[in-house]
């Protein structure tokens, strides 16, 4: 089918009255390596080369937990103190490693070096390394991105992995749609199957499964971000004149409904078509969140900043399951790409940006909120104190977007409420 693309989009107005708290203190989060986690299992053939120290190597190992069956496709190239002294050319040092690997590791197609504060601070030149190496292995493509704890949140590292892809898409100027954000092969396959029966002919996802399956990009690309803290990634894509598509972010049934739309509106789906589709999964999602309304409804939440999602997940609770929005904590608000979900928003919710820990803490101690979200540090001094916790990084390793995963996301809220009533029984 042709399409005929939308030449404007609505664009919620920014909300007025909404009190942002700025706060720049001590933050407690895990810093942009931690999005290899994920990454490795989204794109097949890459691997992720942490150049970094012992710390770099023990957060990746931690966090990623141990592969039985298969050779990790992430490792670190760790820099010894006499790198840190200068006394080794830590250039001659990475492309032993990089030679040893590859040669090791045939099935491997895209390689990234992944910059750490150990590497910045020595200030090695993982771009001029990159372009250096590009020449001398042929068949692999070899990019850089920073993965640095200084000034970051554990999910920037997936926005600079994505944007460093951008330079790399061939032009293209089909009118296409493009889904932008890392999501588990079952979720892209369920919008994939969505966007197919809306009759969006031509879908393409970034990043990949596969290195050879970069798409192309150009003004005839539209894009949508499945996730929120995809700025730079978003920049880059405008750049080569690909069109963001605002919307909600596909989380419950009023994000997936609005997200879909987004894309349906710009392609010229009529309504009656658009709703058509999208019913069976909406009555699914209704009645999977319903089940957990009763235990959520009323209970208050407070959310300290940490992995971005943090805007569209209030929305979601307070909207679908009735929640009470104690505080909206999140380390950085894109105003732009968070503009329909600001709008969406309950009256006067109060939102903070950045972090002075401590202050935020005194202020989940005298809410008393009956959950809070937070980082893994947090979770057990606050759940010592009485005060239930999620852990946010959970939100982003699980298959949570999308009407099918509706009710799994809201039973993620659930359950640890579920936990404490068994234990105060
Ligand atoms: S990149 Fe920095 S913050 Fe992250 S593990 Fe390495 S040293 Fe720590």
């Amino acid at each position: 089918m042709t399409v005929a693309l939308a030449p404007e989009r609505p664009v919620a107005a920014p909300r007025a009255d909404l009190p942002i708290l700025r706060e720049r203190g001590q933050r407690e989060v895990f810093c942009g390596l931690t999005g290899i986690v994920w990454l490795h299992r989204k794109i097949q053939d890459a691997f992720f080369l942490v150049v970094g120290s012992r710390t770099c190597a023990h957060l990746l190992q931690s966090a990623a937990g141990v592969m039985v069956f298969a050779e990790p496709r992430f490792g670190t190239a760790i820099i010894e103190e006499r790198d840190l002294a200068g006394l080794a050319d830590a250039n001659e040092e990475l492309d032993k490693v990089v030679r040893q690997l590859l040669a090791r590791r045939p099935e491997i197609k895209l390689l990234f070096l992944v910059g750490s504060c150990p590497s910045e601070v020595i200030k090695l030149d993982l771009k001029r390394a990159a372009e250096r190496l590009n020449g001398t292995h042929g068949g692999v493509r070899i990019l850089n991105y920073s993965g640095s704890g200084i000034e970051t949140t554990f999910t920037q590292g997936e926005d600079a992995c994505l944007a460093a892809l951008v330079p790399d898409m061939r032009a293209e100027a089909a009118e296409q749609l493009l889904i932008v954000g890392a999501l588990p092969d079952i979720v892209e396959d369920q919008f994939r199957r969505l966007f197919a029966e809306l009759g969006i002919a031509r879908v393409e996802s970034l990043p990949p499964r596969r290195a050879k399956d970069l798409p192309g990009i150009g003004p005839g690309t539209r894009f949508l971000l499945a996730q929120p803290f995809l700025g730079d990634t978003a920049l880059a894509l405008e750049k080569r004149g690909a069109v963001h598509l605002p919307a909600l972010f596909p989380f419950g049934v009023e994000g997936t409904t609005a997200w879909l739309r987004a894309a349906a509106d710009e392609f010229g789906i009529s309504s009656a078509h658009f709703d058509a589709v999208v019913a069976p999964g909406r009555e699914r999602a209704r009645k999977a969140i319903a089940r957990h309304a009763e235990r959520l409804g009323g209970k208050s939440i407070f959310f300290m900043p940490d992995s971005q999602l943090e805007v569209p997940l209030a929305r979601f609770l307070a909207n679908e399951l009735g929640m009470t929005i104690t505080e909206i904590g999140t380390p950085y608000l894109h105003r732009s790409h968070l503009a329909a979900e600001l709008a969406a928003l309950p009256e006067g919710v109060q939102i903070s940006e950045g972090q002075d820990v401590d202050r935020q803490l005194d202020r989940v101690r005298a809410a008393r909120p009956d959950l809070t979200v937070c980082g893994l540090g947090l979770a057990n001094p606050l759940e010592r104190e009485g005060l239930s916790t999620k852990w946010a990084i959970e939100l982003v390793f699980s298959p949570v977007h999308g009407f099918e995963q509706a009710g799994d996301l809201a039973e993620l809220f659930a359950r640890p409420l579920v936990r404490r009533d068994r234990l105060t029984v």
